[in-house]
């Protein structure tokens, strides 16, 4: 009884056996002239006591000469891992070897891998053409998606009466993690004690003090969610001091916490000035390309309200804050506690607002968006001599949602390539309000009507 890894080379099938299996066993079965075969090893579910036999299947179900698996192992193969490389287009092998492996009528669970370069959206885009309705969005580098390709290895089990039900761990199961982005000294720890309603951090005057790296957990409803203080601002700031922080702020090291946290909070402090620091921008613009969804903090409201306006400051805020305008900014104090809980609620109102929305809801609106004003050109009408072109105008057609985190959508349309920045930026942000989506990355796809190919770029919305 196995469970046998497929795919064609290079998508990271040894990658993901060897981060699976305890020990990895020697080769078996070796046929003459066949210079690779299976690897064997033994996979333990970590959140159930079944301990299954895994294969890499390197070489097998594609090629020139397909080389077909043998039917004395096909006996054994209860379920297949089918990777593909979400990152890159699909090949024809990959296709070959799927309709392959498809037809030998066995369960299949679908990963796409190197989700590290490429975002959910992207992914689906990707695998989409597999007709495959889910599939598991894996990261061998970055360790995530193992847990979730378990999860669906002990259900798939289960369903053939192998495995038992999955048994949970009892260790604390984190639902969500929050990530607290900011120069030294905006009071991130300070925020942080706050949140946990206990002191677990040393709060020092002295900026870029040497300090652990600080998280704490707190129940969010029915959830455990966690926020960690960045430990990659944190450690250059402490190398090089408070003034350098930003010329040497190690973008590569806080993308890489971004990626692994489901919300971002952008900590700054408040100023004479109102506007945010031209740090703090640069910061926030990672944050959105990043395609967390985030809010904007600024802190230290305590010593500025003998002196300005909530309302004018927040408003002063905003309106600096030019194409973001729509995330969530909240005045605070961690010393006092102002608008603490309001900000957990903020993040608490989004990770409601991160839904699947059903496609009938987005034609509708699509729909309804076309019919409220006249139809943008897409490409002007000309005539030379006799030659004579008609006007072209926009129409969208369909609407479909293809991921949660991020929300990303496909527009289908009649000229993709053609729809102008700013007819872009007006959809979305009348999508936005739509559906009340203030401070969540949205992903827009342009799509031809009908090919079923992709015409435009993915573009962001941040
Ligand atoms: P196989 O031929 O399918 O067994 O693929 P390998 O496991 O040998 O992996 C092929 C290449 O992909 C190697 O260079 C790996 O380091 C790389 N790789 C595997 N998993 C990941 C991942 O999750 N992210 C990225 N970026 N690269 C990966
Ligand atoms: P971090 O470097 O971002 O973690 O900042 P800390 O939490 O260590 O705070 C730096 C300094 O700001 C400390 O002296 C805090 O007491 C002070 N501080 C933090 N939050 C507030 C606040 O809301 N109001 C005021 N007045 N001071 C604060």
């Amino acid at each position: 009884m196995a469970i046998a890894i497929v795919g064609r080379p290079n998508v990271g099938k040894s990658s993901l056996f060897n981060r699976l299996v305890e020990q990895r066993q020697s080769l078996v079965w070796n046929q003459a002239g066949v210079t690779r075969d299976r690897v064997v090893g033994r996979w333990q579910l970590s959140q159930s006591s079944e301990k299954y036999e895994l294969w890499d299947m390197a070489g097998w179900g594609y090629g020139k000469s397909l080389r077909s698996i043998p039917k004395e192992w096909l006996n054994e193969i209860k379920l297949f891992i089918f990777v593909v490389d979400g990152s890159v287009p699909l090949t024809a092998l990959d296709r070959d070897c799927f309709s392959y492996i498809r037809a030998l009528n066995k369960p299949i669970i679908l990963v796409a891998n190197k989700s590290d370069k490429k975002s959910f959206g992207e992914l689906s885009l990707e695998v989409s053409d597999l007709g495959v309705s889910k599939f598991i969005s894996l990261s061998i580098e970055q360790k995530r998606g193992i847990g979730e390709l378990e999860e669906e290895v002990a259900l798939k089990m289960e369903k053939l009466h192998i495995g038992k039900k999955p048994v949970k761990k009892r260790v604390k199961k984190i639902d969500r993690r929050v990530l607290i982005l900011g120069r030294p000294n905006v009071g991130k720890s300070s925020l942080i004690n706050r949140i946990a309603g206990t002191r677990i951090s040393v709060v020092s005057e002295i900026s870029g003090t040497t300090r652990d790296l600080v998280n704490c957990q707190r129940k969010i409803g029915s959830q455990t969610w966690q926020f960690v203080d960045s430990a990659g601002v944190r450690k250059k700031s402490k190398i090089y001091g408070r003034n350098d922080a930003v010329e040497i702020f190690s973008a590569k090291k806080a993308l890489m916490e971004l990626k692994q946290s489901d919300f971002c909070i952008l900590l700054s402090e408040v100023h004479p000035k109102v506007q945010l620091p031209t740090q703090d921008k640069k910061i926030f613009r990672m944050i959105r390309e990043s395609l967390i969804p985030s809010v904007i903090a600024v802190n230290k409201w305590d010593q500025m309200k003998a002196n300005r306006k909530e309302r004018s400051y927040q408003r002063a805020l905003t309106a600096d804050l030019g194409e973001f305008v729509y995330t969530p900014t909240l005045l605070i104090s961690a010393k006092t506690g102002y608008h603490v809980k309001a900000l957990l609620e903020s993040l608490r109102k989004m990770e409601r607002r991160i839904r699947k929305i059903s496609t009938p809801k987005l034609n509708q609106w699509l729909t309804s968006v076309q019919k409220e004003r006249q139809p943008r050109i897409a490409k002007k009408g000309s005539k030379k001599g006799k030659l004579r072109t008609q006007t072209q105008y926009l129409k969208y057609t369909y609407m479909v949602q293809t991921g949660e985190r991020p929300m990303s959508f496909h527009i289908f349309c009649n000229s993709p390539h053609l729809i102008p920045r700013d007819e872009k930026r007006y959809l979305e942000n009348r999508f936005r309000l739509e559906f009340k989506l203030e401070g969540i990355p949205l992903q827009f796809t342009y799509r031809g009507k009908s090919s079923g190919k992709r015409f435009s770029k993915v573009k962001k919305s941040r």
